[in-house]
């Protein structure tokens, strides 16, 4: 039977709960959001994502309470949401599935902020387990191919390490068979979300980024397993079939992550206004070239550049230049940025973006939120400010005809 989305999102927290209850030998690791998946997968290693169970704790009205447990424990409320509503959740052994069951070890990549290096710091001695580290070197603009190339050498020596230190773990041995073919099996899935982004490009749309939002969790967490493929599959083709469109008189880009508990008000605000939100740099950067054209005959290679291209590891100049191609692609008449409090790292190209994009008669608006704290949203002023901001663009599109 094919998976639906529910199943995909519970399958890893329910194995690893059997795991625990039955005292079986597999182990269970908890992974920061762009990490070697694949090479744990083939060590039939379960992964956990505390970031995306902290979107679905904020998503199912939990985040709050949890937050705040981490705070009363000693954390600031100015750091990331994600890592306070782990924290709390680890603390009050609470969450919308129970509780997250234990790791064996954690597994921490540097290439999405400096946060996750700290936080797998806190959560390791907290839940007294050990962590392995891969440092991810910056993906500067401009940088030499020479220099690039002694970072994929880097990376690559430390996963030579990884693979020991999981052949001790696990007492298997590395199959470099197993990992080929699930980097092939990424790379198809990837395809598939490509594909169904790319539906968004007809005028008007039949799905909207919001709707992505919502589907894009074993993008991230399943893209290496055959029920994330199986359920892409399926969803490409009920899409196809469907053949439904929205009634849009606006199409929008949305930066950042989402505003998980808010995110189908929003969504309804929007289409209450006659907008489209039709594309989003958070959705997309899981479809980037990177992904693509893996190179079987040296996997650690391959995974290697994966890791140095993940999205919010490179240069503001790439990452600025790569939004306003989305924007031209999806023939978009205005950008929405999320200013999120708790992505320093993601919100830092937002003001940079508006100028630009201002500059190619694309007017955008700073919306100013958190992705899980409720406490930085400020519902009339975002109301008040989308209101306004959609009649500039309209009455603009008049002007031009
Ligand atoms: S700071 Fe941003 S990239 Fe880092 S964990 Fe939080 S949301 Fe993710």
């Amino acid at each position: 039977m094919n998976p639906t989305l529910k199943d995909l999102a519970m399958k890893p927290y329910l194995e690893a709960k059997e795991i625990r209850d039955s005292g079986s030998e597999k182990l269970i690791a908890w992974i920061t959001s762009d990490s070697p998946h694949a090479i744990l997968e083939a060590f039939g290693v379960v992964c956990l994502y505390p970031e995306n169970h902290a979107a679905l704790c904020a998503a199912r009205k939990m985040g709050q309470e949890l937050q705040e447990a981490a705070e009363q424990y000693g954390f600031s409320q100015d750091l990331c949401s994600y890592f306070r509503i782990n924290l709390g959740s680890v603390i009050a052994e609470k969450s919308p599935i129970g509780s997250l069951p234990k790791p064996d070890f954690l597994v921490c990549t540097s290439n999405i902020c400096d946060t996750v290096v700290k936080w797998y710091q806190v959560l390791g001695k907290v839940l007294k387990v050990p962590v392995f580290y891969i440092d991810v070197p910056f993906n500067q603009d401009g940088i030499s191919q020479e220099r690039k190339y002694r970072h994929i050498f880097y990376v690559k020596y430390q996963l030579n390490q990884f693979i020991e230190f999981l052949q001790d773990a696990t007492g298997k041995k590395y199959n470099m068979f197993i990992l080929q073919k699930i980097l092939a099996r990424s790379e198809q899935t990837t395809r598939l979300w490509r594909e169904i982004l790319a539906l968004a490009k007809e005028v008007p749309s039949p799905i909207t980024a919001f709707d992505a939002f919502s589907w894009m969790g074993p993008i991230v967490t399943q893209r290496v397993t055959k029920e994330g493929f199986q359920y892409y599959e399926l969803l490409k083709n009920d899409l196809m079939r469907k053949n439904s469109q929205t009634r849009e008189k606006l199409r929008l880009f949305w930066d950042n992550i989402a505003i998980w508990p808010k995110l189908r008000d929003l969504s309804d605000v929007l289409a209450g206004m006659g907008a489209s939100v039709v594309v989003s740099s958070y959705t997309s950067c899981w479809q980037r070239n990177e992904f693509f054209n893996p190179d079987l005959d040296d996997p650690l290679e391959t995974i290697s550049r994966q890791l140095i291209g993940d999205f919010l590891n490179q240069g503001s100049e790439a990452r600025i230049k790569y939004a306003l191609g989305l924007c031209q692609e999806f023939s978009v008449d205005g950008l929405l940025l999320h200013s999120n409090r708790s992505c320093k790292n993601y919100s830092n190209t937002g003001l940079e973006l508006k100028k630009r994009a201002e500059k190619l008669g694309l007017p955008s608006l700073i919306i100013e939120a958190d992705q899980c704290d409720l406490r930085f949203y400020d519902e009339a002023k975002i109301k008040r400010g989308l209101e306004e901001f959609l009649e500039i663009i309209k009455s603009k599109k008049e002007v031009k005809g």
